[in-house]
Formats: C-alpha cells, sequence, structure tokens
C-alpha cells in the first residue's frame, strides 16, 4: 500500500479548487493521522466522541476536527470541548444542546445540518420537508448576535449502490434542501456556504451536483478495521 501522504496527494490532485476536504479518520491511529498532518492537512473528520476526544489530546492543537457520526445527547459535552465543527445534526433538540454546552463552554461551533435521503445508508437525519418545516425555528434559534452556534450548511450521504442514477439522484435531493436554506431562511447569512456531501468511493457524483466538501477515509488512509 502506498503511504498517507502518497493517497493523500492523489486525493487532494483529484479534487478542483472549490472542493475541500475533510480526511475521515474514524478507527486509525493517531500517527495515521500524525502523518497526513506532516503532509499538509489539517482538518480530520471523527464519528465518536470518546475517539476524537483522545485523539485531539495527543495531536497537535491547529487540528480542525469536525464530528461527523451520529451524536447523542449525553456526548455533547465531551465533543463541543474538543471539535470544531458538528457536520451531524440532526435534530432540533441536539442543535439546543450544542448551543448550551457552547455557551456554557464559551466555544465557538459551526454546524451543518444533517439530511437523510439515502434508501438504507443510515437513519439519521432530516427528513428533507422535515428540514424545510424546522428551518425557521433553527435559523431563530441561531440568530442571536452571541449565539455561539452558526449554521454553515448542510451534510448528506447518498444511499450506498451501484445504481449511478440513484446516487446521483440522491445528492441532487440533498443540494435542493441547501438551496431552499440558502435562499430562504439562511439568505442573510453568507456563512450559511458549506454542501458536505461525497465519500472515497462516490464524491466524483458529489461535486457534478454541487458538493463544497468531501469526507474521504478509506482512499487515504486505507480500510478500517471494526
Ligand atoms: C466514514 C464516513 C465517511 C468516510 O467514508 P469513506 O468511504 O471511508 O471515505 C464519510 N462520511 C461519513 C458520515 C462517514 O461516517
Amino acid at each position: 500500500m502506498d503511504s498517507v501522504a502518497v493517497r493523500l496527494d492523489r486525493v487532494r490532485a483529484s479534487l478542483p479548487e472549490s472542493v475541500s476536504l475533510v480526511a475521515v479518520s474514524k478507527f486509525h491511529p493517531a500517527q495515521a493521522i500524525k502523518e497526513a498532518y506532516d503532509a499538509g492537512q489539517r482538518v480530520f473528520g471523527e464519528s465518536r466522541a470518546k475517539e476524537v476526544a483522545d485523539k485531539a489530546r495527543q495531536l497537535p492543537a491547529d487540528i480542525e476536527w469536525h464530528f461527523i457520526g451520529h451524536l447523542q445527547t449525553n456526548k455533547v459535552r465531551q465533543v463541543v470541548a474538543c471539535c470544531n465543527v458538528i457536520q451531524s445534526v440532526d435534530s432540533e433538540r441536539l442543535l439546543e444542546a450544542i448551543i448550551a454546552e457552547a455557551t456554557k463552554q464559551q466555544r465557538h461551533i459551526d454546524v451543518l445540518l444533517q439530511v437523510h435521503v439515502a434508501e438504507e445508508e443510515t437513519k439519521f437525519g432530516f427528513a428533507p420537508q422535515e428540514l424545510a418545516e424546522a428551518s425557521q425555528r433553527i435559523a431563530t434559534a441561531t440568530s442571536s448576535a452571541d449565539c455561539p452556534v452558526r449554521v454553515v450548511g448542510v451534510m448528506g450521504m447518498a444511499s450506498n449502490t451501484d445504481d449511478a442514477t440513484r446516487v446521483s439522484d440522491d445528492f441532487k435531493a440533498i443540494r435542493r434542501c441547501f438551496d431552499y436554506l440558502r435562499s430562504g431562511v439562511m439568505s442573510v447569512r453568507p456563512e450559511f456556504a458549506v454542501l458536505s456531501m461525497g465519500m472515497s468511493h462516490d464524491r466524483d457524483a458529489a461535486i457534478a451536483q454541487g458538493s463544497t466538501m468531501v469526507r474521504v477515509g478509506t482512499d487515504i488512509f486505507g480500510e478500517r478495521e471494526y
């Protein structure tokens, strides 16, 4: 297998300049993250509270940690303490818990709203209609000037299938949610600009549908052992 640095360079070279890269390091050791860090990568994605807390303690302080897994409210404290971005906000209740905790810890947190369109991949996320209905309340909850939480965009996953039409339709549906919010309740917020979609196997299809951020694990770090 090629080194992490070589794989990282290959992934980077494949991305248009407008697309940013989250290196998904879940289940991989701190040493692998350090290799990517030494090759210039600063943004990493993790999906478990304890794992990201442990890694953040061991690794350089200028890493930007993105939480991308399902987040239970009893883990919010741990995640807010070490992460910069929470991409997997899938309920208003979770958003409220993040705002309360960020206020208490005096930490600035950016969040993405997770949209669920895929057939089976995950049961988490707002259904598009649900998100539309919640959008005004979400905007209001984060509108005060001293709110430590900014809603910066939308995250989603496509169905895990070889059916290319289905995958691209899923990305289109996520993109429509993003556009709906951006041209609606979020239109006065220039920071609402992130469309996080695309993983190792489907990032080209996601980019074709307007992704501005891909989350790539396997193509950088190799297969995960669960
Ligand atoms: C694990 C994970 C990824 C990365 O997946 P790869 O197929 O390894 O690139 C991206 N997004 C989310 C939400 C994940 O859980």
